[in-house]
């Protein structure tokens, strides 16, 4: 076990901790980063699966995440956009299969007008409500004490168009059912990314990938620092703190700072202890934010067959086991991949299965959306960061009912010389990489400033 000694001490070598420890460096100071797993990236993770390469965590930005384009700006990197020519498929509860264009569900021109209405009320709500202090808003107590599931069913009595508009925030974002969260919180999700409208437009949200993956700009931020700044295979099991001083102990180094950027997703802030322990609020509220749970689905086929098929992959069903599915095909290849997501207690359901059941049941699930092509990928992968011990679920944490009025005003100050940062605290670019950039950035401003 060593010693070091540093102005900064980064916990987490996610793009949050990274983009903290890049903006202090360039201030001149000294920094260490200690990172439990054997790679930086957190949540981004490029891998290869029997040869195929897949972005197991973070990949997409869109237009409005203008910090992470400016990074990978900053860094020479290119971006490319996801195919999106032709149709899209939607699943109706009761089965049937319809091929569509356009921004709105083929659906009752009634159900239309009405999802119609829930945006415009989302939209309003998430422009005077914004990311930065929800809690503020005169109504925040009120809406942060309603689910977001009985919320809708308040504003409106068309059942499809609550469970079309649901999809977006629950299975599609917090990946929470939505009787769990907020309206509070869905709002926070929507004006995070600009309006609803932004929320529900895949070919805003879902726009761009990094070519090489998005896990390269935290691998290039970790290689801009130098070496030595990052200590890989490090957990950090305690710090102690005094109003000015961290000592930070992790499995293979021991450092001395004036400060400290936690920079792990809240769910894990209680497996660091603290001597002297944190403070009541800090214990209470910490407890309060947990993670959502979502599979991520890979399946690669030789070609992009949808395409012959005048379909550009993109598939949405509320009830499905498969609730979205998009091409995912990467920069340049000539095969063909699809990625679904599979979200909350259908996510419970998949992992109780054993695993030739589980795949038999995702590729038919992909088949009812873009046909028996998909039943037979040649390369199968599902991402699970439930598994993930310096994760535990995805993609990122919110609070359960009633805790974002209550919480939220103290989730970004700091405790002493320690400050909190990682996207699920971020305000714009909220439980995105853009957001974590965002928040590295902003605390590494408050401690240049202090
Ligand atoms: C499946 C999936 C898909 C996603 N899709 C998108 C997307 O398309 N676009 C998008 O913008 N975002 C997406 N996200 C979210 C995005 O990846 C995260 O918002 C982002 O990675 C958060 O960055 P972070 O640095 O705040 O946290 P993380 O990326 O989680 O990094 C935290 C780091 O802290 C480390 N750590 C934890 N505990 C300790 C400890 N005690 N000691 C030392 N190190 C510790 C972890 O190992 C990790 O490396 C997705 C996430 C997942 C899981």
């Amino acid at each position: 076990m060593s010693d070091r000694s540093c102005d900064v001490v980064i916990i987490g070598a996610g793009p949050s901790g990274l983009s903290a420890a890049r903006t202090l460096q360039a201030a001149g100071k000294e920094v260490v980063v200690l990172e439990a797993r054997d790679r930086v990236g957190g949540r981004t993770w490029t891998n290869h699966i029997d040869g195929q390469m897949y972005e197991l965590g973070g990949q997409w930005i869109s237009p409005d995440q203008t910090a992470l384009l400016a990074l990978v700006e900053e860094m020479g990197k290119e971006t490319y956009p996801r195919y999106r020519e032709g149709d899209s498929v939607y699943i109706a509860p009761d089965g049937t299969r319809t091929v569509y264009s356009g921004d709105m569900f083929p659906v009752a021109e009634s159900t239309q007008a009405e999802m119609q209405r829930l945006i415009d009320t989302l939209d309003e709500l998430a422009a005077r409500i914004g990311p930065v202090a929800p809690w503020d808003d005169s109504e925040a107590a009120e809406l942060d004490s309603i689910s977001f599931h009985h919320w809708l069913r308040e504003q409106c009595h068309d059942e499809l168009a609550c469970a079309n508009i649901g999809m977006f925030i629950a299975g599609g974002m917090l990946t929470k059912p939505a009787t769990t969260f907020s309206a509070l919180q869905a709002i926070l999700m929507a004006a995070s990314a600009g309006s609803f409208t932004n929320l529900v437009d895949d070919h805003f949200i879902l726009d761009r990938r990094v070519v090489g993956g998005m896990q390269s700009v935290s691998e290039q931020m970790a290689a801009d620092l130098g070496e030595g700044v990052v200590r890989l295979d490090s957990p950090v099991r305690t710090i102690h703190w005094t109003d000015d001083a961290v000592v930070v102990d992790s499995d293979t180094v021991t450092v001395h700072a004036s400060s400290a950027i936690i920079a792990v997703p809240p769910n894990l802030y209680s497996r660091i202890s603290y001597v002297p322990h944190l403070p009541r609020l800090q214990q209470i509220s910490h407890q309060h934010q947990s993670m959502g749970l979502v599979i991520k689905v890979h399946a690669t086929y030789p070609t992009p067959f949808w395409r012959e098929d005048g379909l550009c992959g993109t598939g949405f069903g509320a009830d499905r086991l498969v609730q979205e599915v998009y091409d995912n095909t990467n920069h340049g290849e000539e095969q063909g991949t699809l990625v679904g997501f599979i979200s909350d207690i259908r996510a419970d359901e998949m992992w109780a299965l054993d695993e030739d059941a589980r795949k038999q049941a995702i590729v038919e699930a992909l088949a009812e959306f873009l046909g028996p092509k998909a039943l037979e990928p040649t390369v199968f992968y599902l991402s699970d960061f439930g598994d993930e011990e310096w994760t535990r679920g995805a993609y990122a944490t919110s609070y359960d009912l009633g805790g974002l009025h209550r919480w939220g005003p103290v989730q970004n100050e700091p405790v002493g010389p320690m400050h909190f940062a990682s996207s699920d605290i971020a305000a714009h670019g909220y439980q995105h990489v853009d957001g974590a950039i965002r928040i590295g950035q902003d605390t590494a401003a408050k401690i240049l400033k202090s």
